[in-house]
């Protein structure tokens, strides 16, 4: 162990609040763990120690952390940026985290007439997000009743309780299911990492070093390591496909005439860009995931 991390007494220590339970407990603990962050004894009800990180693990409920940073409780937490703009409370979003990827929509019962966000004057409108909700009505210069239900807002139409809902979605399924049909998207959201508006000099520093190794594993997830023969007269246009993170490696083969490159790709061009290297005559390709990428 690093012995800075050793002496790190509790004013040196950062401490992240994470969701105890729910849709952000897995992808949170995954993005720690892969930070390198360790846990060796456990976690009791409330709180872990990290045994190589001067970090301590608070496991809260998701909707009380953005104020348990703002408060300073916890310097950091993981939230979905859907809470941060329902909480409204003064905490600074550091890193957006890429997973619990959703949108918070209106949808109707799948018959209802719906032109535009003035078909709701007048109308009731369950939601777990009402602050949300109301701003987005206030602006919008809309009356409605808003009726905070916390759990299966999806069936409040059907059992006679609203017209219309706001709800977190992401694949769709839940709303179709329950005969409804999404009309609107007032915001999009992902997991987040927040941090306490003035955090003191040794937690700014260690969220430094949080922020470097978060940005490691993202970038990593995002790619995939390529590598595949191919003819040297295709070479220019394989560097066209491939330009890697400064330039593809190329390493001559034992048959003469032909070349190994190996080079980084995006994980969302990958089927596009394989087609092409195949028609640029590429052969053997390998693909592998990249654990940590340094940028
Ligand atoms: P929950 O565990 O249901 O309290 O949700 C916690 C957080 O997970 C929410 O604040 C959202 O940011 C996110 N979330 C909720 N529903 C979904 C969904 N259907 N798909 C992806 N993320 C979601």
């Amino acid at each position: 162990m690093h012995e800075f991390f050793q002496t790190a007494t509790m004013k040196q220590q950062l401490k992240i609040a994470i969701q105890k339970s729910g849709r952000l407990y897995d992808g949170s603990m995954r993005l720690l763990r892969d930070c390198g962050i360790r846990v060796e004894n456990g976690y009791d009800q409330l709180k872990a120690t990290a045994t190589n990180f001067p970090v301590e693990i608070l496991l809260l409920r998701n909707s009380d952390i953005p104020q348990y940073v703002e408060e300073g409780v916890a310097h950091l937490g993981i939230v979905g940026e859907n809470l941060v703009v329902e909480k409204g409370r003064k905490v600074r979003v550091v890193q957006r985290l890429g997973f619990s990827r959703c949108r918070l929509s209106l949808a109707v019962p799948r018959g209802t007439n719906y032109q535009s966000l003035k078909d709701l004057q007048g109308k009731k409108i369950a939601t777990s997000y009402p602050a949300t909700v109301r701003e987005v009505l206030k602006t919008a210069g809309i009356e409605a009743e808003l009726h905070k239900i916390s759990g299966s807002v999806e069936i409040a139409p059907n059992i006679g309780l609203a017209d219309a809902i706001v709800d977190l979605v992401s694949s769709g399924n839940t709303l179709f299911k329950n005969g409804l049909r999404e009309v609107e998207t007032l915001l999009k959201s992902e997991a987040c990492l927040v941090a306490n508006a003035s955090l003191e000099a040794p937690q700014a520093e260690l969220l430094e070093e949080l922020r470097f190794r978060i940005r490691s594993v993202l970038a990593a997830r995002k790619s995939k390591y390529i590598l595949l023969n191919a003819p040297d007269e295709q070479l220019p246009a394989i560097f066209e496909l491939l330009p890697g993170m400064k330039s593809p490696t190329v390493l001559p083969l034992a048959t003469k005439g032909w070349s190994s490159v190996h080079s980084v790709i995006g994980e969302e061009d990958f089927w596009e860009i394989i087609g092409q290297l195949k028609q640029c005559g590429a052969e053997g390709i390998l693909v592998a995931p990249i654990e940590k990428m340094v940028v």
